[in-house]
């Protein structure tokens, strides 16, 4: 029993591993992550790399991928205010034309190709750039004006920075970086007319500093409630995710016998329906069908020698070996209860069918083989076989009938034995001479 005992495989039987679940959250993030970042309060910046990277795969990128409305409404609108030109100057109108596009056009041009290919860093680029060549346009005819008009006519430049903090898909930190742009071209546009014009219009700059200052805050908020918003969701996703998990262990848990980690009998009567009954394209109509009861002989004086632990250990050992028949013969096994088991397989040929009750009964009898001198196995099997043409669709139950009257005739005939019963139409060739 010592020895037996020894033998065991550690976690040899453990429960069956997960299959990988195909979940739209990456493994490695989990809840937590997700509610400390929210409690913390935490700046993107700070966030694990993980969640960070998924966020902005996630809403980054789509938030760039739907600029292409955002560059066309920008050119329609810069293209617009040609018609303010018209009103306010007519001399500079053509100038004023040439100069939207030279400086605009191509930059949305160029952002719209990078859109299309996917070229993050230079969508990045050209979405911000566009509006600061725009505003940079209007401060060179502005300046053209008469220094009473051309206030007005810069006024422009603070819808363009106001509209662009509220659209663009930058971080805060990224609008900080395009607004001192924009606040810097248009300084130096002003000081490349002349330094006088950068006192007459100092506080034109002003304002349109605080300008661009003032809408900052508004898409702070709006980066933030992405952020919660994204937060929210991926921890909806990620609950889920466990609640599948769960689900999956609680299935193979309760489809599982706890002693020998093969299927128990719940697992095998769904799987006799789906696999065996309704194998898909791998079954034809002129399939038989075979239910094998496989029932360890004098067990208990088995138990009763060698103790009950050698007794499940030596179930697990047949266990392992029938799963390996069952699996390699395309069909199915489990634990029926103490110590017998069933399998079933679905098979054009009878003789295979033999072959396999055979493969059963020969490998359950080399399971445990004494040391000692005498060669008598220490446990074998009797396997009794109901066979029927799949056609006729026989009952499960009636199958196990008809297994279990074959099993008890091998137990009458001195047990280690195969006896098949078959259904009407479905011929096995006898057995070979013992
Ligand atoms: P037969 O050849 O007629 O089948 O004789 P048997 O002794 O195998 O049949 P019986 O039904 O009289 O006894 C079954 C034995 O199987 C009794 C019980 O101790 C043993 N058994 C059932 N479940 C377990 C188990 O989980 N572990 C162990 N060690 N033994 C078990
Ligand atoms: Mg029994
Ligand atoms: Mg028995």
């Amino acid at each position: 029993m010592g020895v037996m005992q020894s033998l065991v495989p550690d976690g040899a039987f453990e429960s069956l591993p997960l299959p990988e679940e195909e979940m739209d959250v990456p493994a490695g993030i989990d809840s937590d992550m997700v509610e400390s970042i929210d409690q913390e309060r935490l700046p993107l910046r700070r966030w694990p790399a993980a969640v960070a990277e998924l966020y902005r795969q996630e809403v980054i990128d789509r938030l760039y991928r739907e600029e292409h409305f955002l560059f066309l409404l920008g050119l329609l609108l810069c293209m617009a205010t040609i018609a303010v030109d018209l009103i306010v100057n007519p001399d500079m109108l053509e100038q004023g034309a040439i100069l939207r596009v030279v400086a605009v056009a191509p930059l949305t041009l160029a952002g719209l190709i990078a859109g299309a290919r996917g070229w993050t860093q230079a969508l990045a680029f050209c979405v911000g750039a566009a509006p600061i060549a725009f505003i940079a346009v209007i401060v060179h005819l502005a300046l053209q004006l008469p220094p009473d008009l051309a206030p007005r006519y810069l006024l422009a430049t603070i819808l363009v920075v106001g509209i662009a903090n509220m659209m663009l898909p930058y971080s805060l930190r990224g609008l900080v970086i395009f607004d001192a742009s924009a606040i810097i071209v248009a300084t130096g546009v002003i000081a490349l007319h002349g330094s006088e014009f950068l006192m007459l219009y100092a506080d034109t700059v002003v304002v349109f500093a605080l300008a661009a200052a003032g809408t900052l805050p508004v898409a702070g908020r709006f980066e933030r409630l992405r952020q919660h918003n994204f937060l929210l969701n991926l921890r909806a996703r990620i609950f889920s995710r466990e609640l599948l998990k769960a689900n999956h262990s609680l299935q193979l848990l309760s489809e599982t016998d706890p002693l020998t980690g093969i299927a128990n009998r719940r697992c095998f009567e769904r799987q006799f329906e789906t696999e065996i009954v309704a194998p898909g394209e791998h079954g034809r109509a002129d399939d038989l069908i075979a239910l094998m009861m496989i029932d360890l002989d004098h067990f208990k004086a088995f138990n009763d020698t060698h103790g009950h632990q050698s007794g499940d250990y030596c179930l697990k050992l047949v266990a392992s070996a029938l799963q390996d028949i069952f699996d390699e013969a395309g069909g199915i096994v489990a634990r029926y209860g103490g110590e017998e088991f069933v399998g079933a397989v679905r098979k054009r040929e009878a003789a295979k069918i033999r072959a396999i009750a055979e493969d059963v009964r020969q490998t359950v009898a080399a399971t445990l083989t004494p040391v000692c001198e005498s060669d008598r196995s220490l446990v074998t099997a009797s396997v009794g076989v109901g066979v029927a043409p799949a056609a006729i669709m026989l009952p499960r139950e009636e199958l196990l009938e008809m297994a279990d009257a074959a099993l008890y005739s091998g137990k009458n005939e001195g047990r280690n034995k195969v006896v098949i019963v078959e259904a009407e139409g479905a011929f096995i060739p006898p057995r070979p001479a013992d």
